[in-house]
């Protein structure tokens, strides 16, 4: 089968919506338009009725039960009502005052959760900004060092969504709620990929979104503890009172419907599709890291996602590499800021130096690839690294022996 190009490998920073999901969707729009808040006649009625079932698959997809999901628009939203609206429940001192109460993150979580926890910490409260290893780990050995008599919050990511490093969150949840504090993690780039239950796992609340896995954006859910022990949090949107008061504002009932499509069929899928997708990243990563000398993955070489990976190309300018494989739809090692290009922060992080943080492709695989694209993105990288490193002296003096690599590329 020909291979349409570009070719998509950004499933990371969104996925196509799943032709399921899109159909379940549909009649939403038109014909069980209700409001679900309307209790006096049907069309209200079943748009509730579509909107409980839709509880019900997000619910399954993580263990829970279906009370304890509410929705929102997104990742973002539910990131910013698990750790303000923690934070101010919990909170030990009211507002206006500091010594609030102790908060545990990491340095290379996502900016919706980085920047929450910058304003709470504006707010009064203590924050440790844990820095991880050069694996790109969050280890629970680290959290328990930073824990504190007033920690009320850690929040922790389940899988990092430039890197795809799986950091050990039930371990931390353990840690974390054995001694009286809430338990977050920002699960977008986990859940519907992993298998995942808020209880043996540990969890206090847990933010997913659509968008990431097949299906719409501009809908999510954080999962809120009910029992052992219920979990409270201060409403950040006010209004109608909607989602138990937690989350005002008319349902969006075509986009959670379609999630809740979007989740039964990860968890109908999930084994299989790791599986082939385990198969096309190892491919990929044998063929670019395993043969291209002075190349990298980044984040620890197992404990990652299946279907991601991170590799800097060193002697390669960055965006010269951008140029060269403008078919493949993909993200950099810099991130765009308003003036400059910036290295990525995450791989900053973990030690990765300026240079090699430029020239680093993350490949972000989804249900819909396929091998002849995996083939044709090998094929079409190696060539750009080859070309890109025509034009490098430094690479001209690296085979010559010089060993400049060191001093120049060194990740520490
Ligand atoms: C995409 C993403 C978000 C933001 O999710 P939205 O639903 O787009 O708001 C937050 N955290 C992680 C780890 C993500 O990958």
């Amino acid at each position: 089968m020909p291979i349409k190009l570009p070719i998509y490998f950004d499933n990371a920073a969104t996925t196509r919506c799943d032709p399921r999901v899109v159909e379940a969707m549909l009649p939403c729009f038109t014909e069980r338009f209700g409001n679900p808040g309307s209790r006096n006649h049907r069309f209200g009625w079943e748009a509730e009725e579509a909107v409980d079932i839709a509880r019900g698959q997000v619910a399954d997809l993580i263990g829970a039960s279906p009370k304890e999901i509410v929705f929102t628009s997104g990742s973002t939203e539910a990131n910013n009502l698990a750790i303000k609206g923690a934070a101010e429940m919990y909170a030990k001192k009211p507002e206006g005052e500091t010594g609030r109460g102790h908060i545990i993150t990491a340095i290379h979580e996502h900016k919706a959760v980085i920047d929450p926890v910058k304003r709470l910490e504006k707010r009064g409260f203590d924050v440790t900004w844990l820095t991880p290893g050069a694996d790109g780990l969050i280890t629970a050995e680290m959290v328990s060092r930073a824990m504190r008599e007033d920690t009320i919050l850690c929040t922790i990511m389940w899988a990092n969504n430039e890197i795809g490093t799986i950091n050990e969150v039930p371990q931390i949840g353990k840690i974390v709620r054995a001694a009286g504090a809430v338990m977050h993690t920002d699960a977008t780039q986990w859940v519907g990929k992993m298998p995942t239950n808020v209880t043996d796992d540990e969890i206090d609340l847990l933010s997913l979104s659509g968008h990431k896995i097949y299906g719409p954006k501009g809908v999510g859910a954080l999962y809120v503890r009910r029992r052992k022990p219920r979990i409270r949090l201060v409403a950040q949107t006010e209004g109608g009172g909607q989602e138990r008061g937690y989350r005002s504002g008319t349902l969006n009932v075509p986009g959670i419907v379609g999630l809740g499509m979007a989740c039964e069929l990860c968890g109908k899928e999930m084994d299989s599709e790791r599986e082939r997708l385990l198969k096309l990243r190892k491919k990929l990563e044998t063929a670019l890291a395993g043969s291209i000398e002075v190349t990298q993955v980044n984040g620890h070489a197992e404990k990652r996602l299946p279907h991601l990976t991170n590799i800097s190309f060193g002697f390669v300018e960055g965006e010269g590499l951008m140029m060269a494989v403008k078919n493949i739809a993909c993200s950099s090692g810099s991130a765009c800021t308003s003036a400059s290009l910036e290295p990525s922060y995450v791989l900053k992080a973990l030690g990765v130096g300026d240079e090699l943080a430029h020239s680093s492709l993350r490949l972000s695989l989804g249900r819909f690839n396929t091998e002849e694209e995996v083939d044709y993105a090998i094929d079409n990288i190696r060539e750009a690294v080859e070309k890109l490193r025509l034009l490098s002296p430094l690479y001209d003096m690296h085979k010559e022996g010089i060993d400049i690599s060191r001093i120049e590329w060194s990740t520490h």
